[in-house]
């Protein structure tokens, strides 16, 4: 294949990706949600986990977006040096995404800031967001793609703690937007907690913190613990799906952290909502794939 014909083919098969993200929740999503409605004794909180299945059935049955709000599309993208794509990687990506947008069909959700339009499809300035991790030597390219709701986007909050408010800083951070915020996304939620040094640091590793399969630790144990806690903390408040009561208002709480300086205590929360479209491709330097995400998927 020549570069021109592997590029169109990249694009293709990102776009077809990308509209199945759209289309059908991830496995780890599913499951998690299967767990929870099991689990869930109100009849308000069944009957709206029973609706949130159905849309999912009629989503894939009708090939339609399960949620009307398709997001802004960002995507986390770990590519080695020797890619045969990486030199042209982002301007494919914004391409498939106008092909997603176009073909999904996705909702046009890209307004130039201070412009004030909408551009109708779905890319403008630095939209779809793209962070890169740069990987020497390697000839593959990771792609997390992402959809980021409003709703969802809503609760990100990032700040700086002075030191001595500690953990505990840390608890009250994320509980109080929680309380405030978090009926806005849609529960249950992913909850993303990024502690480092500064907002920028710490905000990037809570949004890295939602691409993590659901049920994964962090490697440190107390950091693991403070998962487990924050867990039934905000399970505590009784957000229930879509906030309206329940005994689970979370699909789990990652942290991702950083050392940090002695003397700040960087930290930030970001949310994924209940239609958590994550999705995760693998390519190989001949364009074949493995999707980690969704089983099942031909593009
Ligand atoms: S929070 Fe999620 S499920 Fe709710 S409207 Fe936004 S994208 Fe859709």
């Amino acid at each position: 294949m020549s570069s021109k014909e592997q590029g169109a083919r990249f694009t293709e098969m990102m776009a077809a990706f990308v509209a199945h993200t759209a289309k059908k929740l991830p496995d780890d999503v599913i499951a998690k949600l299967t767990e929870l409605r099991s689990k869930e004794n109100s009849p308000m909180a069944k009957v709206i986990y029973d609706t949130m299945f159905r849309n999912q059935e009629l989503a894939v049955k009708l090939s339609r977006p399960s949620c009307q709000d398709t997001g802004v599309l960002q995507f986390w993208v770990k590519c080695g040096t020797r890619f045969p794509l990486i030199d042209d990687l982002e301007a494919l990506l914004k391409e498939a995404v106008v092909k997603a947008t176009f073909e999904a069909p996705l909702r046009h959700n890209s307004v130039e800031t201070f412009d004030e339009y909408n551009t109708g499809k779905n890319v403008g300035k630095g939209t779809p967001t793209v962070w890169w991790d740069i990987v020497p030597h390697a000839d593959t390219c990771e792609i997390y793609t992402y959809m980021a709701g409003g709703g969802c986007t809503l609760p990100g909050q990032a700040m700086v703690l002075m030191p001595g408010e500690g953990y505990e800083g840390v608890t009250k951070f994320v509980l109080d937007r929680m309380t405030t915020y978090g009926l806005n996304a849609c529960p249950p939620l992913l909850v993303g907690v990024g502690v480092a040094t500064s907002v920028e640091t710490a905000a990037l590793l809570s949004k890295k913190a939602l691409m993590r399969p659901i049920g994964s630790r962090n490697p440190n144990e107390r950091a693991a613990k403070m998962e487990r806690l924050l867990e039934d903390g905000i399970n505590a408040i009784g957000l229930g799906p879509q906030g309206m009561g329940g005994s689970y208002s979370v699909m789990g709480v990652h942290i991702e952290n950083t050392a940090r300086h002695p003397s700040a205590i960087g930290v930030a929360v970001n949310v994924g909502c209940w239609s958590h479209r994550r999705g995760h491709i693998i390519f190989d330097k001949d364009l074949r794939y493995t999707i980690t995400s969704h089983s099942g998927v031909t593009l």
